[in-house]
């Protein structure tokens, strides 16, 4: 999972980009970067970290041009922080920058075919060579030739990809067949065109929303700003869910959508399952839960207190890397407050049971003090791994892969568990045409059983080399 912006106007971007990249910065922190063009060459700078440890003012101040690109990185894949930063650059057919959002299911596929070419394992790389060929192949790097190069990438690529790059004096966006990545488009007053994965970047910078860029759509815009827009491959749309349970922030609206009013909604669905009798006060494990574990409250007449504090210095513990990270990060990052669950029947929420470990650590907190756990989540439960950049580990990994409700329940340690239905989650969200693989198994690309080895076998390998 990442955070891409691209900004393109009339003066220097980079503190736009900045300004943005901080905004998506809960969309990875193992590293950032960004290119500028200054209408000769393009400048890069990338590097491991957080976006402001990284660009202080003398960095930003030498990244000249008004059109550029950004992007956070969290790894799915790969072990090299430095190595796999974004974005990438090559020089022929002519200058091209690129960075995205996704994950590549044939990227073993396409990394043999540039394997001369191709220095790290991140899968932007080969879809920028894979772009770069197509488009060698074409007598003028002109608009058409632009546009075939990126259904040269919509036909080889099979995996999620929402994507920004830099070429012939202008700026290029697309997204995959599917529109599993979020990529929206945003102006401002003074004309400069924005691209993001979520919307809050261009609250960031001043700037409303335009649209979002389509399933197989590209948008191309000149130098002059004129926009040129293409559907490549357009196919149907399955937009990652989890965007709106976990990941987006709830000021940002994607596909239509807004995060927070989508949360609301799952709170009201979940009061459909859940008995009110059994529930003194509603907890939310913080962050991401409290807008669903609010409208819950409101909906059931039942108090919402916060009883876990957070200690905010401390990251997100899904997307650490590793079990130990996220073991000493839970311990650290969340105290309960005995005043709120002190022999109360607790109904705690969270968005997700990936793992089952820390969910059981949090609710081992909460249990010290409270009489009774009653652990409700906003979402159903994850079955089956993702292919398309969420760390949704192999099947043997997910708790619920192959355990009913009552053993996950048993396994997390609680009182009584309840899931969210898939029906509800639905039409809390309700985006026409979601990605739900995830809980139901049912990949919208084609992900053949030698993909599904390949890629959990990479992944384990890649967890046992980080520690
Ligand atoms: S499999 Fe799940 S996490 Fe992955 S893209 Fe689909 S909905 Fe999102």
């Amino acid at each position: 999972m990442c955070g891409i912006i691209g900004a393109i106007g009339t003066r220097d971007v980079a503190p736009d980009l900045y300004a943005g990249l901080i905004a998506v910065q809960h969309r990875g922190q193992d590293s950032a970067g960004m290119a500028v063009f200054d209408g000769a060459r393009i400048e890069l700078k990338k590097s491991v970290g957080y976006v402001g440890d990284i660009f202080d003012s003398s960095a930003l101040a030498e990244l000249r041009g008004r059109m550029g690109i950004g992007h956070v990185r969290y790894a799915t894949i790969g072990t090299k922080p430095y190595r796999d930063a974004q974005p990438f650059s090559v020089s022929e057919p002519c200058g091209i920058a690129m960075a995205h959002n996704g994950n590549t299911v044939n990227y073993d596929e396409l990394r043999e075919r540039y394997a001369d070419r191709t220095r790290s394992n991140c899968d932007v790389e080969v879809i920028l060579h894979r772009f770069a060929d197509a488009l060698s192949r074409e007598k003028e790097i002109d608009l058409r030739a632009i546009f075939l190069a990126v259904e040269a990438v919509m036909n080889d690529v099979n995996g999620s990809y929402a994507v920004v790059a830099l070429i012939k004096r202008g700026m290029l966006a697309f997204r995959d067949p599917h529109g599993i990545k979020p990529l929206v488009m945003g102006e401002r007053e003074d004309g400069t065109k924005f691209f993001s994965s979520e919307s809050v970047a261009f609250d960031a910078v001043g700037a409303k929303i335009v649209r979002d860029v389509a399933p197989g759509e590209a948008v191309y815009i000149d130098s002059t700003g004129a926009t040129h827009t293409r559907m490549i491959k357009p196919e149907k749309p399955a937009h990652c869910m989890f965007e709106w349970v976990y990941f987006a922030r709830p000021d940002s609206t994607m596909d239509g959508r807004n995060v927070y009013d989508a949360r609301l909604r799952l709170g009201q669905e979940l009061a459909k399952l859940v008995e009110k009798d059994d529930l003194d006060v509603i907890v939310p494990v913080p962050d991401t839960a409290r807008t669903a574990a609010q409208s819950l409250a409101e909906e059931l007449k039942v108090p919402c207190r916060e009883g876990l504090m957070k200690n905010r210095y401390i990251g997100r513990t899904f997307i650490m890397p590793t079990q130990a990270q996220r073991d000493r990060a839970v311990r650290t990052k969340l105290n309960p407050l005995a005043f709120v669950v002190k022999d109360k029947n607790i109904g705690l929420v969270d968005d997700s049971i990936v793992r089952g470990t820390t969910s059981k650590k949090i609710v081992a907190l909460v249990k010290k003090e409270a009489k009774r756990v009653h652990l409700i989540i906003t979402c159903p439960a994850i079955r089956h791994p993702c292919f398309y950049g969420i760390d949704f580990p192999s099947s043997k990994e997910l708790i619920a892969s192959d355990r009913t409700e009552k053993q996950v329940c048993e396994h997390v340690g609680c009182d009584e568990l309840t899931y969210m239905t898939l029906d509800g989650l639905k039409r809390a969200i309700d985006v026409d045409g979601l990605c739900l693989a995830c809980l139901t198994g049912e990949y919208p690309t084609t992900v053949t059983e030698e993909d599904k080895r390949r890629v959990c076998e990479s992944r384990e390998k890649d967890r046992v080399e980080r520690g």
